[in-house]
């Protein structure tokens, strides 16, 4: 489980932070070579992986994966 930022693709805009009820991000110091600040994770043990943050991206640079892929050869196990 994890949340990637593509920090080419950031502007910057603060809405992931602001949607983010649990403060996982914030608009950190670095800026990406458009010369926006980008975002960054602050917290991400406080993350519920509810992808508020992805789906309120109007650029798409965020990426929340939420579960493990299970291999196919597990999944027929699993049958
Ligand atoms: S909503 Fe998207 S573009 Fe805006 S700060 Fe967050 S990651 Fe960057
Ligand atoms: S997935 Fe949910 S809790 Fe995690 S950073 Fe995004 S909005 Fe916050």
């Amino acid at each position: 489980m994890a949340v990637y930022i593509e920090e080419r693709l950031c502007k910057g805009c603060g809405l992931c932070v602001r949607f983010c009820k649990h403060d996982v991000l914030r608009i950190g110091d670095r800026r990406n070579v458009k010369g926006y600040n980008v975002v960054e994770i602050a917290q991400l043990d406080r993350c519920k992986y509810c992808k508020l943050c992805e789906m309120n991206c109007p650029d798409f640079a965020l990426y929340v994966e939420a579960e493990k892929k299970t291999k196919p050869k597990e999944k027929q196990k699993a049958k």
